[in-house]
């Protein structure tokens, strides 16, 4: 048995990086980046109004205004703009030659002879000394004051979101440098287990472990290739296994890895040329977990208690995906308090515990009865992690959190 600490490093330090595709970038929403963007132009790409308004010079706004042209977004002035004039103008506009601010429509009153006036406000001090005015009183995005052009906008190894789109669209990068998705398999194992569709009998259970991993890769932008329960024979298992390790990438099984009789996962793997970097975790829940590598393909069986390979997938599998797809987010784990005093009876593996926040901040511990309590996570904010040799943490210590 080795401590998880070990089994991560086994996982991450076993993984051969994806091949790169190209793909328009509307296509690449839930695909990680392979490069880093860049913009191929300032943003502003000129000094443009933030509002709709009047384009003048700041030390004038105490005068009447003459104005010498009406400005559209998408045109470029054809004044400049010299004193007590002002170019009406719309938001996103070009700035004038001459103005250095922009007075909003909404503060100006026009007066009979077209001229306009400012009817704010103004305070006590030389409008002459532009430097020493609050910039945003003068209602100009000037160029390049959000993006230079060559600036790298998006990192490489992000995992792209709908905001990422966006600003791909803003720079040009339409032909889009992702990695490739690994082709991930679901084979559930249990000669006792049949789908959510079907009413057990009475000594059936229903298969949640698929769902739920299925739904687990949904969130990371896999779409998981399910290929239904096999029952716990060697033929059977064996057969699923090797048509699923043929046509993915990695193969995610549940069952079958404990010291029952009919727990055949680690043999027919071995006897599929699989090496078996490890067969069991210093971990509660999620002990006898699998993980094996054959070429460049890589397979986990995971427990088959539904909350052992909930933990486990969040814990190892997905960290795992997320070094194969290059994405450069590390897991997080607050620093939290802790706000009821837990006590457990063995303290010689790594323990997971559901636990919610409280209204001030701290972690409290939910009602969880073990590996196989489906809904324990449910209601679960985040997992706490109690280290090897701890028996107690009182209320008031700091524990360690990370969210699911
Ligand atoms: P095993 O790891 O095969 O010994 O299974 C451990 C426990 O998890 C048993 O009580 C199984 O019935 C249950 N179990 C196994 N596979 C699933 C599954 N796909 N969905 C829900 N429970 C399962
Ligand atoms: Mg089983």
């Amino acid at each position: 048995m080795i401590r998880f600490e070990e089994a991560y490093h086994i996982v991450i330090g076993s993984i051969v990086a994806l091949d790169d595709e190209h793909l328009h970038f509307t296509q690449s929403l839930g695909r990680v980046l392979a490069e880093d963007v860049k913009s191929d132009m300032d943003m502003p790409p000129f000094d443009k109004s933030a509002m709709d308004g009047y384009a003048c010079r700041y030390q004038d706004i105490r005068n009447e205004l003459c104005v010498v042209e009406i400005i559209q977004a998408g045109t470029v002035p054809q004044k400049v703009v010299g004193k007590d004039q002002c170019s009406k103008i719309m938001t996103g506009a070009m700035v004038p030659k001459g103005a250095d601010c922009v007075i909003m429509v909404e503060d100006v009153i026009e007066a009979d002879s077209g001229k306009i006036r400012y009817t704010r406000e103004i305070p006590d001090i030389n409008l002459c000394q532009i430097e020493s005015i609050d910039k945003r009183r003068l209602n100009i995005c000037y160029q390049a004051e959000d993006i230079k052009k060559g600036d790298v906008v998006i990192l490489k190894g992000t995992f792209i979101k709908s905001q990422h789109i966006a600003t791909m669209a803003s720079v040009g990068y339409t032909n889009a440098l992702v990695t490739k998705k690994p082709k991930v398999a679901i084979i559930p194992t249990g000669s006792e287990i049949v789908e959510p569709d079907v009413v057990p009998s009475v000594s059936q259970i229903r298969n949640s472990n698929s769902s739920q991993l299925i739904a687990q890769l949904k969130n990371m932008g896999i779409d998981a290739n399910y290929y239904g329960i096999a029952g716990d024979t060697e033929k059977e298992t064996m057969d699923f296994i090797q048509k699923a390790y043929l046509e993915n990438d990695l193969v995610i099984l549940t069952g079958g890895v404990s010291k029952g009789d009919f727990d055949l996962v680690p043999e027919i793997l071995q006897n599929l040329h699989f090496e078996l970097l490890f067969q069991e975790i210093a971990v509660q829940p999620g002990k006898p977990t699998v993980f094996g590598k054959r070429e460049n393909k890589y397979c986990f069986g995971l427990p088959g208690n539904p909350v052992s390979s909930f933990v486990q997938f969040e814990l190892l599998v997905k960290p795992m995906l997320n070094k194969w797809m290059g994405i450069n987010d590390k897991p997080v784990n607050l620093s939290l308090t802790l706000a009821k005093s837990l006590s457990r009876k063995h303290d010689n593996r790594l323990a997971f515990f559901p636990v919610n926040i409280t209204d001030e901040g701290e972690a409290i511990t939910i009602e969880y009865h073990g590996s196989a309590h489906i809904n324990g996570f449910d209601k679960a904010w985040g997992l706490m992690f109690v280290p090897i040799g701890t028996k107690e943490i009182k209320k008031g210590e700091k524990v360690h959190v990370r969210q699911i």
